[in-house]
């Protein structure tokens, strides 16, 4: 049995209450290794460690900072084998998907944030009468970077690259479900040249762990990536100290296919990863399928024999497109949302069950790709976050109409247009209320452009400059050179 440790102060740490969490492969359902069941004592330790830190990590070179990440980025690359066979394991998605994208991309966030360490300059505004102003950016000191299960360490690395080249110390609380390779990750820092103190990971639930680091008056900001519940919480206890919070959300995105949407293989098949990539427990994923009624019909059945073919299996096979959902809770509350479909009157055309793997994955929690058609916009189901392989199909007529279907949700984090005329790709991207539009692709990721969600997917952007802003503050310096 693997037994995980805090990271605090450079060194692995048992939890002072020396109580354990059981971390479970979601595909078989046993128990492959045990997780720090921490509190607030032992996030008051990361702070106080982070807090002794932060003066000398906000003084060290920016290159300097930057090799500690890019060495980090080496260390993980010459393991990526492993750390992609823990993520497969710990959270259930196919091993081939951890090794392609999360954990490149994890690899690819400290690389990008340690050039940003390096390159990123600030303004400064020349006055007439003879003045010159700058502006400084700031670390902030300790920030605190609470990350989810579904992309374990491609989220952690988005959070904590740029946390640590700002020349921030950084408390991280990675998910409890999924913890495996954030602990990898830490087994790493101190080779790679982190001093101690610097990068510290508190390992526990969000009520234990999580809201200690909100509340811990020694953490000056929270970035936070997780459900909107939890951000509403965060949100309001961080206020109590007028503590800067960034929140990335829950979403409900729609997928917008017009009648000129040309049936090709390609597009079909990104249409198709769109809501079903990682059993559909991406936040970017999209589970409203809006498509014009013109086409609706043929849409309909090349998209339900595409979804037919997919293959629900042991994550480990190759041939698997979807693995297991993350968690026994997590399969309940989807299975639950399907079953509230059937019964808001929605027409199952594909999927809706349990998958019964053969072998080692017999007791794993597998949910067939599944597609409802038949609700109106305003059903819970397409209202409602779902984040499972479910997806709705809804038909509109004109333009307007897909634009109030599309903007209908209280969500506005990501949406994905297909058409081919260009002038309706400009005017109907300005009208969405979304963070992130795509057109004629889907999650086609540029680390210099902003990232986030409006209303209730979120409060601020990541990426790039935004990231850079949010871990830094500014002070604007004016110097009198003349009269
Ligand atoms: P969650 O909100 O349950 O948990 C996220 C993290 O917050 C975990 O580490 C958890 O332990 C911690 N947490 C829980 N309660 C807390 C509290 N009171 N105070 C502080 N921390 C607390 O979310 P989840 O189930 O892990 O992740 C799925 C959700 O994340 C979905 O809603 C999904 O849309 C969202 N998500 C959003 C984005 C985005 O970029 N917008 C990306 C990925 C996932």
């Amino acid at each position: 049995m693997i037994v995980l440790a805090n990271l605090i102060d450079g060194k692995a740490r048992a939890p002072r209450g020396d109580r354990y969490l059981d971390v479970i492969d979601p595909a078989t359902s046993h128990v492959f290794a045990r997780c720090p069941d921490s509190d607030a004592a032992d996030v008051a330790d990361a702070v106080s460690a982070a807090s002794q830190a932060a003066a000398g990590w906000a003084s060290t070179p920016a290159d300097a900072r930057a090799a500690c990440l890019s060495r980090l980025a080496d260390r993980i690359e010459a393991r990526l084998a492993a750390f992609a066979a823990a993520e497969s394991q710990d959270s259930g998605k196919p091993l081939a998907l951890a090794r392609t994208l999360d954990i490149p991309r994890a690899i690819a966030n400290l690389r990008f944030f340690a050039a940003a360490a390096t390159q990123w300059s600030s303004e400064s505004h020349a006055m007439e009468r003879g003045a010159i102003n700058y502006t400084l950016r700031l670390p902030l000191g300790v920030v605190g970077c609470i990350s989810p299960w579904n992309l374990p360490l491609y989220l952690f690395t988005w959070k904590i690259a740029p946390a640590l080249a700002a020349g921030n110390t950084v408390v991280a609380k990675p998910s409890e479900v999924t913890p495996y390779t954030a602990w990898l990750l830490g087994t790493l820092a101190c080779d790679a040249g982190f001093p101690p103190g610097v990068l510290n990971i508190v390992h526990g639930t969000g009520p234990a762990v999580g809201e200690a680091v909100v509340t811990h008056e020694g953490v000056k900001a929270v970035s936070f990536t997780g459900s909107t519940r939890t951000g509403v919480a965060i949100a309001s206890a961080a206020a109590a100290q007028l503590k800067k919070v960034s929140l990335e959300l829950g979403g409900k995105n729609p997928t917008v296919v017009f009648d000129d949407f040309d049936f090709s293989d390609a597009a079909m098949s990104t249409i198709v990863r769109s809501g079903f990539a990682n059993q559909g427990e991406i936040c970017l994923c999209g589970s409203r399928l809006l498509v014009q009624r013109s086409i609706y019909e043929r849409f309909r059945s090349a998209y339900r024999e595409r979804v037919g073919a997919l293959r629900t299996g042991d994550p480990n096979d190759a041939t698997s497109d979807l693995g297991a959902l993350v968690s026994r809770a997590h399969f309940d509350k989807v299975m639950g949302c399907i079953e509230r479909a059937r019964q808001e009157g929605g027409r199952l055309l594909t999927g809706g069950e349990r998958v019964q793997v053969d072998g080692r994955c017999a007791e794993g929690w597998f949910v067939a790709p599944t597609v409802i058609e038949g609700l109106p916009p305003e059903a819970a189901t397409n209202q409602e976050e779902i984040f499972g392989p479910v997806v709705t199909l809804i038909p509109f007529d004109s333009e307007d109409d897909a634009l109030a279907n599309a903007n209908g949700t209280p969500y506005g984090l990501a949406a994905s247009v297909w058409t081919r005329d260009v002038s309706r790709a400009h005017r109907f991207s300005a009208r969405l209320r979304f963070g992130i539009v795509w057109v004629n692709c889907w999650m086609l990721r540029d680390l210099r452009t902003p990232f986030g969600g409006s209303g209730q997917s979120g409060v601020g952007r990541e990426g790039g400059i935004e990231a850079m802003r949010f871990f830094t503050e500014a002070r604007n310096v004016c110097i009198d050179h003349g009269s």
